[in-house]
C-alpha cells in the first residue's frame, strides 16, 4: 500500500525544512538522542515522543524522553520504559530532539537542558510556531494530524521494524489528535498509517482506546458536567464557552490535567462552530483552550494574543484574572468569527 507524501494545503509550509529521511540519517549517526515532548504533555506528544525513542533503541541507539512532570493518568502507558527526570542526561554530545512542539517556550523548565544539547532537532505539525528558537535540522508539516504520523514515517526511513509498544504509542498519539479520526486535520494518510498497525503482531485499537479513553476519574467527570452545565453562548448559538477555577478543582477533586476533553463536549452540541474553556491556572493566569468545527480560524486568534496551536485547534495563556481574560479572548473570537463568516454577530 503506497502512502501519500507530503499532503499539500493551504498552510504555507515553512521555507527550512528537512525531509525525514534527512532527519533519519542524522539520528542515525547520533551517540545520545533525547527528546523532549512539550510540556502539559497530551497524547500525541507522548505517543510520538516514546516511539521514536523505542524505536530508536530498537537500532541500539541510546535514547530517553525527558520530562519533568508526570504524565496524565489516562495516558501512563506511553512512558514505556523511556522517561527520565535526570537533567544530566543531555552533554554537549548529546542530539535533542523537540517533537510537537516548535519553541523552546512550549518547553518550560526544560529549556536549558535543551540548550545544552549539541546538535538540535525539530518534528512538529504546528502552523504557528513563535520563531524564538533555531534548529540545526527540522520538519514541520502543519497539514499532518499527529505529530506521531511523522513519527511513523521517521521510523519508516530508520529502517524500524514497528513491536506493540511503538505501534500503542503511535495508535495512542493519531487517535488523541484526530479526535477518533472525526476532526477535519485527519487525512487518507491518517487511516492509512492507522492502517498500517495492525500489521503489528498483537496491535489491538480497542484495547488501547480503553486506556486512553475509559479510564476517567469520577471527579473529572463531575468537572466535565458543572463546565457543561455552566456554558454559556454568544453568537447566535455559533460560540459556546466554559470556565474551569482552582474552586472547581477543590470543589470536585478533579486534577487540571484531566480536563483536556471537556471542550470536545461543549463542541458536540448542535449548531456550535467555537468552543473555548478558560482555566485559571493561579490568581493571574488563565490557561485558554479553543476549538473551532469547520471554517473559524482560531489559531490566529491564539496567536494575536501570544499563543500557537492549529487552524482548528489552538490556545494561548494570558497573565491575567479570569475576569480580565474571558472578554479580551471573546472580543478576538467575535472579531474572527466577523471575518471569517462575513456575518455581524
Ligand atoms: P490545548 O487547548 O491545550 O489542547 O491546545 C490546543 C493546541 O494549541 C495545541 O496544539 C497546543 O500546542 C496549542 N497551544 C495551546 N496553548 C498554547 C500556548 N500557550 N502557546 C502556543 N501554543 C499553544
Ligand atoms: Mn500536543
Ligand atoms: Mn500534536
Amino acid at each position: 500500500m503506497e502512502l501519500p507524501g507530503r499532503i499539500q494545503g493551504k498552510l504555507e509550509m515553512k521555507t527550512k525544512n528537512n525531509s525525514l529521511g534527512e532527519i533519519a540519517g542524522e539520528l542515525k549517526k547520533a551517540k545520545r538522542v533525547v527528546i523532549f515532548p512539550h510540556m502539559n504533555v497530551d497524547g500525541d506528544a507522548m505517543g510520538t515522543a516514546s516511539s521514536i525513542c523505542l524505536g530508536l533503541r530498537s537500532l541500539g541507539i541510546d535514547s530517553y524522553v525527558y520530562l519533568d512532570e508526570s504524565i496524565p493518568n489516562n495516558l501512563d502507558f506511553l512512558e514505556a520504559g523511556c522517561c527520565t527526570g535526570d537533567p544530566d542526561i543531555v552533554n554537549g554530545d548529546t542530539t535533542v530532539l523537540m517533537v510537537d512542539c516548535s519553541s523552546v517556550s512550549r518547553i518550560g523548565r526544560r529549556k536549558d537542558v535543551f540548550l545544552r544539547g549539541g546538535r538540535s532537532i525539530c518534528i512538529d505539525h504546528h502552523s504557528t510556531g513563535e520563531g524564538d528558537t533555531t534548529f540545526d535540522m527540522e520538519h514541520i508539516e502543519p497539514d499532518s494530524a499527529a505529530c506521531s504520523e511523522l513519527a511513523y514515517l521517521l521510523l519508516m526511513e530508520l529502517g524500524v521494524t514497528l513491536d506493540l509498544a511503538m505501534a500503542n504509542s503511535l495508535f495512542a498519539g493519531i487517535s488523541t489528535d484526530s479526535g477518533n479520526f472525526q476532526y477535519s486535520n485527519t487525512t487518507a494518510r491518517t487511516h492509512l498509517i492507522a492502517a498500517k498497525l495492525f500489521d503489528v503482531p498483537g496491535f489491538d485499537p480497542k484495547a488501547v482506546s480503553s486506556l486512553v479513553y475509559e479510564r476517567n476519574s469520577f471527579s473529572s467527570m463531575k468537572m466535565s458536567s458543572l463546565v457543561v452545565e455552566r456554558a454559556r453562548f454568544m453568537c447566535g448559538g455559533k460560540l459556546v464557552y466554559g470556565e474551569i477555577t482552582m474552586d472547581d478543582l477543590e470543589r470536585t477533586g478533579a486534577q487540571m490535567n484531566e480536563t483536556d476533553g471537556i471542550i470536545q463536549r461543549l463542541m458536540s452540541i448542535d449548531g456550535v462552530e467555537t468552543a473555548v474553556i478558560f482555566k485559571e491556572n493561579g490568581p493571574d493566569l488563565v490557561k485558554v483552550s479553543m476549538r473551532a468545527r469547520s471554517w473559524l480560524n482560531v489559531g490566529d486568534v491564539a496567536q494575536r494574543l501570544g499563543g500557537g496551536g492549529h487552524v482548528r485547534a489552538a490556545g494561548c495563556s494570558l497573565k491575567m484574572g479570569l475576569d480580565q481574560a474571558e472578554p479580551v479572548v471573546l472580543d478576538e473570537l467575535k472579531k474572527q468569527m466577523e471575518i471569517d463568516s462575513q456575518e455581524k454577530f
